[in-house]
């Protein structure tokens, strides 16, 4: 702001007020984009490392924007939960995914993710089980993916939701596990089901032996309690073969296979092809 009078500081507001708009715009767009049918859920497949076979699918969601092409979850899910509007679509994406796991085979799992905006409402639960209801599909092929700003705020509320989907026969995964502040204490307070690993960890395998120990105390220690242990980001051979050697039961990534919008037909055959 010295030479230039000043223009940089504009150009500087200009930008601010034009991302600002933009978010705006996004959020409204948001609001209409469920009735205009413009999400729809992809699909990506987790590994048994056991058998090599296909035990899970996640859910993820994606937004076909009318002006803005493809927009990313990352972009669109925080703005969803600042509106309030993750609501009802966390429950057309469990819906959705629960109506699609009743075609797949009987043994493979869908994994949804879900906010910790939805864990407010008390009827969580009780919405799920009606969803689970509706669908036909058997509870314990439904895993509901959590993140540890879950258990952040007010614990015991979000305790009893937690045991609530539980005694429902549903399996609870804590995801990004290692990216947040106390994931240790987490795995002290509520009996996961499953450790997701972030996949910052598992891009290092080969490159950093102190990320390497990391991931064989997490598996250690994810196994130990019980839990099945995935790791995520499993982009080549050598990073699946590492986690297989080191007894890791679960891996999900590229190399595994890419999100899809039909997981189980040939990709040539799917409405998304494997880009
Ligand atoms: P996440 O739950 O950790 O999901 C895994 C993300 O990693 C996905 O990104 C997936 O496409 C990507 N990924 C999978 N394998 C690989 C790999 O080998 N390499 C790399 N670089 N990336 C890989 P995506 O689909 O863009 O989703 C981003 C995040 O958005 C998700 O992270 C999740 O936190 C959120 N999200 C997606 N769908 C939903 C949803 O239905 N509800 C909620 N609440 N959040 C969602
Ligand atoms: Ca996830
Ligand atoms: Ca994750
Ligand atoms: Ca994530």
């Amino acid at each position: 702001a010295k030479a230039d009078g000043g223009g940089g500081v504009r150009l500087f507001e200009d930008a601010m007020l034009g991302r600002i708009r933009a978010r705006q715009s996004m959020k409204r767009d948001l609001g209409a984009a469920l009735e205009r049918r413009e999400l729809h859920l992809v699909y990506q497949p987790l590994m048994d490392l056991g058998s090599g076979r296909a035990c899970c699918v996640e859910a993820l969601l994606r937004w076909d924007h009318p002006e803005r092409g493809s927009v990313s979850p990352a972009e669109f899910i925080p703005l969803a939960e600042e509106t309030g509007l993750i609501v009802p679509i966390g429950d057309w994406v469990l819906e959705t995914a629960c109506r699609q796991a009743v075609d797949w085979p009987a043994d493979v799992s869908v994994a949804v993710n879900v906010s910790a905006v939805q864990f407010r409402c008390d009827s969580l639960p009780l919405r799920v089980a009606a969803i689970l209801a509706r669908s036909g599909l058997d509870p314990v092929r439904l895993e509901l993916e959590i993140t540890e700003s879950v258990l952040l705020h007010d614990n015991d509320h979000n305790m009893r939701v937690l045991h609530a989907l539980r005694k429902l026969g549903v399996r609870i995964a804590l995801d990004d596990f290692g990216t947040g502040f106390s994931s240790l204490s987490y795995l002290r307070l509520f009996p996961f089901d499953k450790l997701k690993l972030d996949r910052s960890f598992v891009s290092d395998i080969g490159h950093s032996a102190q990320s390497e120990a990391i991931i064989r105390a997490a598996g250690e220690m994810g196994t130990a309690l019980s839990m099945i242990t995935t790791a995520e980001g499993v982009e080549t051979a050598e990073q699946l073969a590492w986690l297989r050697a080191h007894g890791w039961s679960q891996a999900q990534g590229y190399f595994v296979g890419r999100p899809s919008r039909s997981p189980f037909i040939p990709a040539s055959a799917a409405g998304e092809t494997m880009s």
